[in-house]
């Protein structure tokens, strides 16, 4: 541990310019451990960029700091950096444009809790036990004395909040809730965090909900739940619309689609059962953990759905799922 942490501090230490990112479609834990970690870079006394190739969820800029980070897709980086920090990313092509940034110099450190392929780093500190990427930030926190600033504690609070679906999912382990428990007791208003992230959407989500869920489809005697939204320009946000799909009583797997361009597709997928939802955002190209994946998807929207219809209908029948009992497992393993 120590070690990976040493190599860790050399690389912060070391010559050369550097930017920060994290995954398209950011949630807490992107913009919070992007936050923590410039504030560690600041303390160190490195200059930085902090970028994301996407629009900024608006309902994370009570956050200190959110203001410093730069959406790539507004404001391209057109240039090769020495260092770059890649935080949350199970692979390259998450980190969109900002790939352009690296080339065979670019030295790259990956901090990461997702079970993917191959690490993609010259230093790769990936611990999937970890519930979030903020949870490995922490121990990096305390290992390079780092002061609990609000950017620490608040962009480390926010991404264990949000990775656990508010301490739900069962990636939620003592040491989550110790370290949350920590971060309350040098500063962090839970109360207030909690608000601002779940009970205050802006109207028009709450619409767009409604309507979505008007829709909501189930299939396969009730062990699958779809929902859907076209294109609009009512919200962007869509973060937590696959929960209500997934929340249905007797749903084994869930998935939500939504169109973000003409004929182009970002798809949610959540199991509350012993399928492996990151096999089946596999099969499409996509990734992320058993119980949580997704997947980006070009085409019609009927096709679209058949597909993902036959791969959820191969999941329930290979893993021998149930109507009646598929809730009732345990969870084997975490997510
Ligand atoms: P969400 O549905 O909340 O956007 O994403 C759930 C999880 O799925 C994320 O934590 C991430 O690990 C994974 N994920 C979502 N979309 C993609 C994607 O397009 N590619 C990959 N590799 N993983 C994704
Ligand atoms: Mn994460």
């Amino acid at each position: 541990m120590n070690n990976i942490f040493e190599q860790i501090r050399d690389y912060i230490l070391s010559d050369g310019d550097l930017i920060v990112v994290s995954h398209f479609s950011p949630d807490g834990d992107a913009i919070g451990s992007l936050l923590a970690f410039g504030e560690i870079l600041k303390q160190l006394n490195n200059d930085y960029i902090l970028a994301i190739d996407d629009t900024l969820p608006q309902k994370y800029n009570f956050l200190p700091g959110f203001n410093q980070i730069r959406n790539t897709q507004e404001s391209p980086i057109n240039r090769v950096f020495e260092r770059v920090v890649i935080l949350d990313a199970g692979s390259l092509p998450r980190i969109g444009s900002v790939k352009s940034c690296i080339n065979k110099q670019t030295r790259i450190l990956n901090i990461d809790h997702h079970f993917t392929g191959p690490s993609y780093g010259d230093i790769n500190y990936i611990d999937v036990d970890a519930s979030a990427t903020a949870e490995i930030l922490y121990g990096l926190c305390n290992f390079l004395d780092i002061e609990f600033t609000p950017r620490i504690i608040y962009g480390l609070y926010v991404g264990i909040l949000t990775d656990t679906g508010r301490f739900r999912f069962s990636n939620t382990s003592a040491r989550s809730m110790e370290i949350c428990g920590d971060l309350i007791s040098k500063g962090v208003d839970p109360s207030w965090v909690t608000e601002n992230v779940y009970y205050n959407h802006p109207f028009e989500y709450l619409q767009t909900l409604a309507e979505v869920l008007l829709n909501m489809k189930l299939y396969f005697n009730g062990l699958a739940c779809i929902i859907s939204l076209d294109q609009n320009e009512k919200i962007k946000d869509t973060d937590g619309f696959v929960e209500y799909a997934s929340s249905v009583k007797g749903v084994a797997l869930a998935a939500f689609i939504y169109e973000r361009e003409a004929r182009y597709y970002k798809i949610s997928l959540r199991s509350r059962s012993r399928i492996d939802v990151s096999e089946v955002a596999k099969k499409f190209g996509g990734g992320g953990h058993k119980k949580a994946a997704g997947f980006l998807y070009r085409g019609g929207k009927d096709d679209l759905i058949q597909n993902l219809l036959d791969e959820f209908e191969w999941q329930i029948k290979i893993r021998n799922i149930q109507p009646d009992n598929s809730l009732f497992e345990q969870p084997q393993e975490d997510i």
